[in-house]
C-alpha cells in the first residue's frame, strides 16, 4: 500500500482537509499520497513555529547541535530507504538517490558543528574619537520565523540545507517542499523528532505554492524566506516578502571552458557526469561546453561515444544512468526547444529524441549559438551544447554571456591560466579541473546575477539566517 502522510504541525500529525497523489515520473506508477494545505493549515503552522521561536532561541548550543548529530548518524544508518524514497519521488536514478542521502547526512553533521561556533566579534570601539572609555561586541541573534520552499530535484538534502542550519541557530522552521516531492521532507520531520526536535522547532506543509505560496511568503509572523528554485518563483517571492531576509538560490545555464593543454580523459569523464546527472535537472548542470579549437574535433568524437554508452531506464534499475524528467510537461518543452535550436541551425549529433512521454534521450548538440533557448535559457533537461573558442578571453566571455552565474569550470593544467578564469568569471563558484556540477556541502554556494542571492552550505546559511546585534557598554 502506498504510504500517506499527515501535516507535521507542532509535533503531531495533523489531518489535512485535501490529500494529492505522489507519482513516480518514469512510469506514473502511484507512490503515496500527501497533504494539499490550505490556508488555514498554513497558519496553523507559521502559528506553531511562531510560538516555538523563544524556545528555539533559548535551547543550549550543545542541545541543537546533538539533535542535528544524531539525525545525522540515524539518517547514516538508513540511506537505502531514504535512498529509495526520493528515487521514487524524484526520478532520479537509484545510485544517485542514495547518493543524495549520503550528502544529506554531511549537511546535518555540519549543521551539527556549525552549531557549536556561532560567534560574534569584539569591536575596538576607542577608534573612534566618540567611542572611547566604551566596549563593544556583537552577539548573533535568530532571525525567528524562517519559511524553507523547496524544489524537486534534491528534496531531502536542499531540505536538510534550509532546516540544519535554521535549527543549528536557534531559530524555527516552516517547510514547504515541491509538490511533486513531498514525501521525503515529512521522512525528515519525522527523523528529527525521533531524535528530540521539540514540537513546533520544524513544521512541514505540503501545498500548491501558487495556493499558498504568497500569504506564506508575506505572512507578519515569518522573518525569513530561504528559497531554492526556479528564477521565475524566485523573483514573485521577492517582490511579495516585504522587509524580511530573502535567500534565493535559483537555476543556471552553466558552463566548462576544455582549454589546450586539459587532461582531456578527465575533462570528458567529468562533462558526463556533469551534463547528465539526473537527466539535467541539476542547478548547476553542465549545458554549455567550449572547447579550445585545436582540440576540439578530438573532445566532441570522444564525448559523443561516452554519452551514447549512458543506459537510459527505470530508476530502481542499480545499472540505469539516466532516467525521466519530472513533468511530462518538462520533457515536452525540453523536446520543443531540441527541435526549435535545430531549426534555427543547431546539428543533433546524439540523442534528440522523447523515447517515453517523461524521457529525453542524452542529447549532445553541436553548432548552436548564444541565443538559442537551448544555451541562452536554463534547459533543466539532459542536453548539452558543444562550441569551440579561441583565446581564453573569449571562451571566458562565452562563460560570462549569460543572465545566469551559479558555477563554472576550467580544465587545464596551466595555473596562470587557471587562475585568470577564477577570477575573471562572473559566478559563485569556480571549479580548476572540474564541472560546475561539483559540490560537497560545506561550500558556500549561491549565485551571482539572476542565479540568486545569498549563500547556502551550513556556515553560510547560518550568517544569513541570524543578525548581528551590536552591545555596547559604557566602562
Ligand atoms: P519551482 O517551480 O520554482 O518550485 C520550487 C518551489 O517553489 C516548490 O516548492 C514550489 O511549489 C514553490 N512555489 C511555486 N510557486 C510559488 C509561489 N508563488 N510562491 C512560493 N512558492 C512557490 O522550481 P522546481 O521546478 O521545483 O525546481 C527547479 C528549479 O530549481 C531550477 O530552476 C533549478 O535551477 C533550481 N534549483 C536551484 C538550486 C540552487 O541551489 N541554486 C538547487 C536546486 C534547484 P509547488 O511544487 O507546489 O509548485
Amino acid at each position: 500500500m502506498p504510504e500517506r502522510y499527515d501535516l507535521f504541525i507542532n509535533g503531531d500529525w495533523v489531518k489535512a482537509n485535501n490529500y494529492m497523489e505522489v507519482r513516480l515520473p518514469f512510469d506514473g506508477s502511484l507512490v503515496g499520497e500527501v497533504p494539499s494545505a490550505n490556508l488555514a493549515e498554513m497558519e496553523m503552522a507559521i502559528d506553531a513555529a511562531w510560538r516555538a521561536r523563544k524556545a528555539a532561541r533559548e535551547m543550549p548550543a550543545h542541545k541543537r547541535s546533538s539533535i542535528l548529530y544524531q539525525a545525522s548518524q540515524k539518517l547514516n544508518e538508513r540511506l537505502d530507504e531514504f535512498g529509495k524514497a526520493i528515487s521514487l519521488e524524484s526520478g532520479k536514478p537509484i545510485k544517485e538517490g542514495r547518493g543524495e542521502a549520503s550528502r544529506a547526512v554531511q549537511t546535518l553533521l555540519f549543521s551539527a558543528e556549525e552549531a557549536k561556533r556561532i560567534e560574534g566579534e569584539t569591536l575596538q570601539m576607542d577608534a573612534h574619537p566618540g567611542g572611547e572609555g566604551r566596549f563593544g561586541f556583537t552577539i548573533r541573534h535568530p532571525r525567528g520565523v524562517i519559511v524553507g520552499i523547496t524544489p524537486f530535484n534534491f528534496p531531502l538534502n536542499l531540505a536538510c540545507h534550509k532546516v540544519g542550519p535554521a535549527i543549528a541557530s536557534g531559530n524555527t522552521v516552516v517547510l514547504k517542499p515541491a509538490s511533486v516531492t513531498p514525501r521525503t521532507a515529512y521522512m525528515l520531520a519525522e527523523l528529527l523528532a525521533e531524535c528530540g526536535l521539540p514540537a513546533g522547532f520544524l513544521n512541514v506543509i505540503s501545498g500548491g505554492g501558487g495556493e499558498i505560496g504568497d500569504a506564506l511568503v508575506s505572512h507578519e509572523k515569518v522573518n525569513m524566506v530561504t528559497f531554492t528554485g526556479s528564477c521565475e518563483v524566485g523573483h514573485r517571492i521577492h517582490t511579495r516578502a516585504g522587509i524580511k531576509m530573502v535567500t534565493l538560490e535559483l537555476g543556471s545555464n552553466s558552463g566548462a571552458i576544455i582549454d589546450k593543454d586539459a587532461d582531456m580523459e578527465l575533462a570528458l569523464r567529468r562533462c558526463v557526469i556533469g551534463g547528465y546527472t539526473h537527466s539535467g535537472q541539476v542547478c548547476i548542470s553542465l549545458q554549455r561546453v567550449f572547447v579550445q579549437a585545436d582540440s576540439a574535433s578530438d573532445f566532441r568524437d570522444q564525448f559523443i561515444e561516452k554519452v551514447r554508452t549512458l543506459k537510459v531506464g527505470h530508476p530502481l534499475d542499480e545499472d540505469t544512468d539516466v532516467s525521466s524528467l519530472v513533468r511530462e510537461a518538462d520533457a515536452k518543452r525540453v523536446e520543443q526547444w531540441i527541435q526549435e535550436a535545430v531549426s534555427e541551425g543547431a546539428e543533433v549529433v546524439a540523442g534528440g529524441q522523447r523515447c517515453s512521454s517523461t524521457t529525453i534521450e542524452p542529447t549532445v548538440l553541436f553548432k548552436t549559438s548564444a541565443d538559442m533557448r537551448v544555451t541562452k535559457d536554463e534547459v533543466f533537461g539532459p542536453v548539452v551544447s558543444v562550441d569551440d573558442y579561441g583565446s581564453l578571453d573569449q571562451a571566458i566571455a562565452k562563460i560570462n554571456d549569460s543572465r545566469f552565474g551559479l558555477q563554472a569550470g576550467i580544465f587545464t593544467r596551466d595555473i596562470s591560466r587557471a587562475l585568470k578564469a577564477a577570477r575573471d568569471i562572473e559566478c559563485g563558484g569556480v571549479m580548476i579541473n572540474d564541472v560546475p556540477t561539483f559540490r560537497v556541502d560545506q561550500m558556500p554556494y549561491g549565485g551571482m546575477k539572476e542565479s540568486g542571492l545569498g549563500r547556502e552550505g551550513p556556515r553560510y546559511a547560518i550568517a544569513e539566517m541570524t543578525e548581528p546585534k551590536m552591545v555596547v557598554v559604557n566602562l
